[in-house]
C-alpha cells in the first residue's frame, strides 16, 4: 500500500499487513526515520531522532569505545616481559 513520506514527498510502497502503529522506519529515499501514524488510511509521521531515547539506538557507537580499551591492554602485556 502506497504512504506519503511526509519528509521528501516519495511514495513508499508498504505492506501494511507487515506495520504496526508505531512501528518505525527509515525512508528509502530520504533516509529520514518515520512513524507508522495511522494504519487505515497508511500514513507516515517523521520522528525526531534527537527525541528518541536509547533503546532504540543501533550499537554503532560503542565499537569506538572498544578501541579505548585495547590501548590499556597494551600496557599490561609489557608488564609481563619482565
Ligand atoms: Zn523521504
Amino acid at each position: 500500500m502506497p504512504a506519503i513520506c511526509p519528509e521528501c514527498d516519495s511514495v513508499l510502497d508498504i505492506d501494511e499487513d507487515e506495520v504496526d502503529l508505531d512501528d518505525e522506519l527509515t525512508c528509502p529515499e530520504c533516509g529520514s526515520l518515520l512513524a507508522i501514524a495511522s494504519l487505515s488510511p497508511l500514513e507516515l509521521e517523521a520522528v525526531d531522532e534527537d527525541d528518541l531515547d536509547d533503546e532504540d539506538d543501533e550499537d554503532e557507537d560503542e565499537e569506538e569505545d572498544e578501541d579505548d580499551e585495547d590501548s590499556d591492554e597494551d600496557d599490561d602485556v609489557d608488564e609481563d616481559d619482565d
